[in-house]
């Protein structure tokens, strides 16, 4: 198990050991026998210990002091196990391990690491296609358009690396789900092994700015990574000899890597064009390689509910 991973089940339990603290004395407030309880507990472990108790004698007094802790909770109201170790994870008893001997990593762990895999590719955890809600959309079109996008965009993720048309754009007005799809599209591809990074054109040319005059490394990434995900074109500055340069740059080589990219804007092809020239433009919209998706209808975020 990786340091990362120590780390945070170091934090989940401390963090539970906490919460049975603060439960175990909140309930030593309520009733002093639970203390009493505790005391004889320690007692006849230390009994035990020193050989005054046999181990049967020993375990059947803690039975019973934890059968009258048990009623005493289920008499206060609370559940017979409030007052029992908490796990996040009862499988690994948030050790994010399971098994004997050769120990393998608990599923938690896998999720775990998904999610610190999607963390340092910007990908956010939440927006997936099993997270996906045909009721959020306002028309009874919107909704079926949603459900259609959500089946092809599941279908891209199938196909990749190498779908029939390897890139996307998806373009229309803010709050139609557009990064929603994007997104999830990425954590698809994650969680199918592929490398993948997810950025918005404003992060990208801050990037493309630090590395002016030299192809720096995380230049590079946005080149070589399997899949890349170019959020929000058109909200980024304009920077003469850089904004257009780099992108084009990035977008070209990929294309000929044959690598897929999915671009999401809220500008129109006509605007996009405008924005960033014919040589740009004819690399997003290259018709061999591009899918164009284009979302319309009412913004899903202000919705009345
Ligand atoms: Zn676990």
């Amino acid at each position: 198990m990786n340091s990362t991973l120590q780390r945070y089940y170091s934090g989940v339990r401390q963090k539970n050991a906490a919460l049975s603290e603060q439960r175990l004395s909140e309930c030593e407030k309520k009733n002093p026998r639970f203390k009493s309880l505790r005391e004889e507990r320690g007692e006849v472990v230390l009994a035990m210990a020193a050989g005054k108790l046999s181990a049967a004698q020993a375990q059947s007094r803690i039975a019973a002091i934890s059968a009258e802790r048990k009623n005493l909770l289920i008499a206060m109201g609370q559940p017979a196990n409030y007052l029992d170790p908490i796990y996040s994870c009862p499988k690994c008893k948030d050790t994010g391990e399971v098994g004997e001997g050769r120990k393998k990593l608990c599923a938690c762990a896998l999720k775990q690491m998904q999610q610190t895999l999607a963390e340092g590719a910007r990908i956010n955890p939440k927006e997936t296609f099993a997270a996906f809600r045909a009721d959020l959309y306002p028309t009874d079109a919107q909704r079926s358009f949603g459900i259609r996008c959500k089946a092809y965009c599941e279908k891209y993720v199938a196909s990749l690396p190498h779908p029939e048309k390897p890139n996307l754009i998806f373009l229309g007005t803010p709050g139609l789900g557009k990064t929603y799809f994007a997104n999830a599209i990425a954590y698809g591809a994650l969680e199918r092994g592929i490398d993948t990074l997810k950025v918005t054109a404003y992060r990208f040319v801050q990037d493309a700015l630090d590395g002016i005059g030299s192809h720096t490394e995380t230049m590079r990434r946005y080149t070589d990574v399997s899949l890349l995900v170019l959020d929000d074109l058109g909200t980024e500055p304009m920077i003469p000899n850089v904004t257009v340069e780099s992108l084009f740059r990035v977008l070209n080589e990929r294309n000929t890597a044959d690598l897929p990219t999915i671009v999401v804007s809220n500008l129109t092809r006509e605007d996009l064009v405008e924005t960033y020239g014919e040589r740009l433009a004819s690399r997003l919209f290259d018709g061999s390689r591009t899918a164009i998706v284009k979302f319309s209808g009412n913004n899903l975020r202000t919705r009345q509910s």
